[in-house]
């Protein structure tokens, strides 16, 4: 029924995880409506989906570009706003009832607190919110009542594994990862590594900034951080095993030694969808997974000597406090010069270690310190980045 239809909030509409989103919905439009899209810099982009699905508010982050999206726009009945301080702003209004955290890095962060607060259902794609400060987002979603949905593909599965569950004390789950475009490579090989081609990942096309995590399996890293937050464990329930098919999403395992796991080809729309859609889930045209296609699925260890990103990321789940913040502060630096070819693959990790070993650690860390943390992260990063630059 139409008035029944669930209003949906996109932050970063025009990205992987938003276009993708804006299929599904189109696909299922008795379902879900639009109301509000959001992007940083794409007003092109913006300006047609905001024609297509006429949401009730946009916004785009680059204010240069408000003049544009306000005239292509001004026809329609659609309130548009600039800057990063309007996404908290759309995010609390009385007619959404999900915001979907499609926009990437710590600018997730403090809009999916205020849409916490709002008791906005989260449909959470941005990990980096949990990384900088899940110490303090889940209580707080505990305490408004809000449910996290994950959009990830691996914490969907685990999530879907999990239903019915409920009762059941987890042993600990296995996060699977793709290896990326460097499986199998030596420090040597990986010095020499171009941007091109690490953003070419095998199994999945996605943002810039992921694909980077994922060539460095600093992504993987993140997700275990989010995957500690999400579900509740500690560091050693949490297992990554290599998985070149990306056809096992991931898995659990109970105490009676029982593993569920959650398959199928890889398409982001799928765990977008089952977020969505939560608790139904609902019909898809998607193509299917076919074991004739598949002869041999594949599993081996994860290099840690050599993709360090993933030791340091394990090593911030244990420290907690502030650690995972400095470690994703110092990470969205590191890729950001990586991509403008200002240091080398492997300096990536350099960087995120001399961030975690010369940052002030708070064991104890407050909302207003995880912001501070970033900032003074950045800066010392960006001058590491200025005294390491190769060029
Ligand atoms: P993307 O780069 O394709 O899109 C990012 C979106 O966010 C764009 O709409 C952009 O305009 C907006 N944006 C960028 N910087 C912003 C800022 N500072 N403030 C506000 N908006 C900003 O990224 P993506 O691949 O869609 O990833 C989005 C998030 O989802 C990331 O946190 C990523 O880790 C997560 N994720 C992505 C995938 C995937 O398949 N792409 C899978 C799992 C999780
Ligand atoms: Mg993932």
């Amino acid at each position: 029924m139409v008035g029944e239809r669930k209003k949906i909030a996109i932050l970063g509409s025009t990205g992987s995880i938003g276009t993708q989103a804006l299929e599904v919905i189109s696909a299922h439009s008795d379902a879900f409506e639009v109301v509000v899209l959001t992007a940083q810099s794409n007003a092109d982009l913006l300006i047609s989906q905001a024609q297509a699905f006429r949401p009730s508010h946009v916004v785009i982050g680059d204010e240069a570009k408000y003049d544009q999206v306000k005239q292509a726009l001004s026809a329609l009945p659609i309130q548009v706003m600039a800057g990063s301080k309007s996404l908290e702003e759309v995010v609390v209004l009385e007619e959404v009832d999900v915001v979907l955290t499609a926009l990437v890095g710590y600018a997730g962060l403090l809009p999916t607190v205020k849409a916490i607060q709002a008791k906005k259902t989260i449909a959470l794609a941005n990990k980096e919110t949990l990384v900088v400060a899940g110490a303090f987002i889940m209580p707080l979603a505990k305490e408004m009542g809000v449910s996290i949905l994950p959009v990830d593909s691996e914490h969907s599965a685990i999530f879907q594994c999990l239903m019915g569950e409920s009762h059941n004390p987890i042993e600990k789950i296995i996060l699977t990862a793709s290896g990326g475009p460097f499986r199998g490579f030596n420090r040597e090989k990986l010095s020499t590594v171009t941007r091109a081609q690490a953003l070419k990942h095998p199994n999945w096309t996605m943002g810039a900034k992921i694909t980077i995590d994922s060539a460095s399996l600093m992504n993987k890293g993140l997700e275990v951080i989010e995957a500690a937050w999400l579900f509740g464990l500690e560091q050693n329930q949490i297992e990554v095993i290599v998985h070149p098919q990306s056809i096992i999403h991931s898995l659990v395992q109970f105490e009676d030694g029982s593993m569920k796991a959650q398959m199928g080809l890889p398409d982001m729309k799928l765990p977008i969808q089952f977020a969505l859609g939560y608790p139904n889930r609902m019909s898809s045209d998607f193509p299917r997974f076919d074991f004739r296609d598949f002869s041999q699925l594949t599993f081996e260890q994860p290099d840690i000597a050599t993709f360090r990103n993933l030791g340091l990321a394990f090593e911030a789940l244990s420290k907690g406090g502030n650690m995972a913040c400095m470690l994703n502060a110092a990470n969205e630096v590191a890729v950001e010069a990586f991509l403008n070819d200002q240091i080398g693959f492997l300096a990536m990790s350099d960087l995120v270690e001399d961030s975690m070993v010369k940052g002030t650690f708070l064991a104890q860390a407050s909302l207003e310190d995880y912001i501070a943390t970033d900032q003074l992260t950045r800066i010392s990063a960006q001058n590491w980045v200025k005294t390491h630059n190769k060029g």
